[in-house]
């Protein structure tokens, strides 16, 4: 990993210096297909969140003030030098999380996509405006963006996940402190170069490395008007609930498990490699990735051989190496809890019909898994209730649509839900009826485009406005309604009469 400031440990990003933390407790960071250590992790303090914050809220008075379109030249000029850098950044994702390089091409072209969203503020930040309201007067609405706003991101999209976030919160003239995943925090680095490169101004954007200390820091600081959280369920709702007892705003994207129904007229094979690929590519370490399909007894025989044999001709190794299709999970301890579910679903009786642990056993080094599949799965059983976030595929047979609709229903979570079928009626009803946000159509992961909202419903999302599109500009934006009335020379009324309608 060559760049100035990766180094070891890791360093903060305030106010436009790297500085190191003032802490003296620090993390590993491995890199999972291989073990090797590639730097250290400082878990920072609460002193270094407020210098962050102050360093942000200084930042704030002179960003605010920047015409939108300037502020929208320097993404112009960020998005430049992200597709300058692809590789190396990409590079970097694999390195840190263990994805396959054209993956982690593809997540850096996703967040690419919410740069060129955000070049579009002028337009997007504009507000309303109705002149004559009442006689001489006007009545406007205007966009202003909030002060200091903070986001907190998991590690499974290391540079996509923030650029949902730090792109829209910054054109529409916030400042912005990030505090990545201590598990894969140093692409972070890489972006706060580049965006300095890109001629932000110092204490724009900010970095404290850290973990649940960085992130208590940020919910508790009076000078913090916005958090912006993704990861799991349990930390979503406490960031939730923590934001609003300090009366932020707060958008919380949580964990997911998505459940891919599957009709009898479907074209079976291509379902399956849909599928197959949905569930194991990104190693299952994806808040879109099937994790449960739903089929209809009569086909269900057929579509299980074929996971089985698109599973089997997928190639497990180190994301870098040419060909390889599933990389590792993202830490041993991980890679622990996934193989306890796996005994737990045998144990529950599900149909263990394809093992991956065997697929690891000649690979001692990374925190590997193969495409693991289990038949004859229900909705009770923990292996569908939880989020296991690997590679693990559980099938649940029904008699038909509507069966296979109230067992999606059962989950707690509705992130995301496709059905696989060739008859419009059976689309329709699904995009209608089913309970998630995010719905496919013969589509195994229908994250939308970044000019959509990424719209989880149920445990899957805490909050009103979600993240990305329109959504995301109204959270990162406050409104004022103004009303306005001048008068001519030489009138001396105090404003119109009031008339009665008879
Ligand atoms: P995580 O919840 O463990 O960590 C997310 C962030 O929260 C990290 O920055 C971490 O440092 C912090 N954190 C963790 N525990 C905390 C605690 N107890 N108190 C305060 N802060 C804490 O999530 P992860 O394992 O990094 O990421 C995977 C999860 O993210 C999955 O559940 C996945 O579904 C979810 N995810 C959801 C979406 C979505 O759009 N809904 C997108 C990506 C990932």
């Amino acid at each position: 990993m060559s760049t100035t400031t990766v180094g070891n440990p890791l360093k903060n990003y305030i106010g436009g210096q790297w500085v190191e933390s003032a802490t003296n407790r620090y993390e590993d960071i491995p890199n999972p297909a291989t073990g090797e250590l590639l730097s250290r992790v400082p878990l920072s303090t609460k002193e270094d969140v407020d210098k962050a914050v102050q360093a942000a809220k200084e930042a704030f008075i002179g960003w605010s003030a920047t015409p939108v379109a300037d502020r929208a030249r320097i993404m112009f000029r960020f998005h430049s030098l992200l597709t300058q850098h692809q590789d190396e950044l990409a590079e970097m994702i694999t390195r840190e999380n263990g994805k396959n390089f054209p993956e982690a091409q593809a997540e850096l072209l996703r967040g690419i996509e919410m740069v060129e969203f955000a070049c579009g503020m002028p337009t997007l930040m504009m507000g309303e405006t109705l002149p004559n309201i009442a006689a001489n007067i006007d009545g406007q609405v205007l966009r202003f963006p909030l002060g200091v706003v903070a986001g907190i991101t998991p590690f499974n999209f290391p540079v996509m996940v923030p650029m949902w976030m730090y792109p829209i919160a910054i054109t529409a003239g916030n400042t912005f402190v990030l505090k990545p995943s201590e598990r894969t925090p140093v692409s972070s680095i890489r972006i706060a170069e580049l965006l300095k490169e890109a001629g932000l101004p110092d204490g724009v954007f900010n970095v404290v490395n850290g973990a649940h200390d960085v992130v208590n820091g940020l919910l508790e600081h009076p000078d913090v008007k916005a958090i912006s959280f993704v990861g799991s369920q349990p930390v979503a709702e406490y960031i939730y609930k923590t934001a609003a007892t300090y009366g932020k705003r707060v958008q919380a994207l949580a964990g997911a498990k998505n459940h891919h129904l599957v009709m009898p007229d479907s074209d079976l094979r291509r379902a399956a490699k849909t599928i197959v690929s949905s569930a194991f590519g990104c190693a299952g370490e994806r808040c879109m990735a099937a994790s449960a399909v739903v089929a209809v007894e009569e086909i269900a025989d057929q579509l299980v051989q074929y996971l089985v044999e698109e599973s089997n001709a997928l190639k497990m190794g180190n994301g870098l190496e040419q060909g390889v299709d599933l990389g590792p999970v993202i830490r041993d301890t991980h890679l622990s809890k996934v193989h306890d579910y796996i005994e737990k679903g045998v144990a529950a009786g599900a149909d263990l019909v394809r093992d991956g642990r065997e697929d690891a056993k000649d690979m001692p080094d990374g925190y590997f898994l193969g495409p693991t599949i289990f038949d004859k799965a229900d909705a009770e059983m923990v292996i569908v209730r939880d989020e296991i976030f690997a590679p693990v595929l559980s099938v649940m047979r029904v008699k038909d649509f509507e069966q296979g609709l109230e067992t999606i229903s059962r989950s707690r979570f509705g992130n995301g839900a496709t059905i696989y079928t060739n008859n419009g009626k059976w689309g329709r009803e699904f995009v209608q009826r089913v309970e998630a946000g995010m719905v496919g159509v013969n589509v195994g992961v229908p994250a939308p485009m970044g000019f959509f909202a990424f719209s989880g419903w149920k445990e899957s999302f805490y909050g009103d406005l979600h993240a990305n599109g329109k959504d995301g500009v109204l959270f990162y934006t406050k409104k004022k309604t103004v009303t306005s009335r001048w008068f001519e020379d030489g009138d001396t009324s105090i404003g119109s009469q009031k008339v009665f309608v008879k």
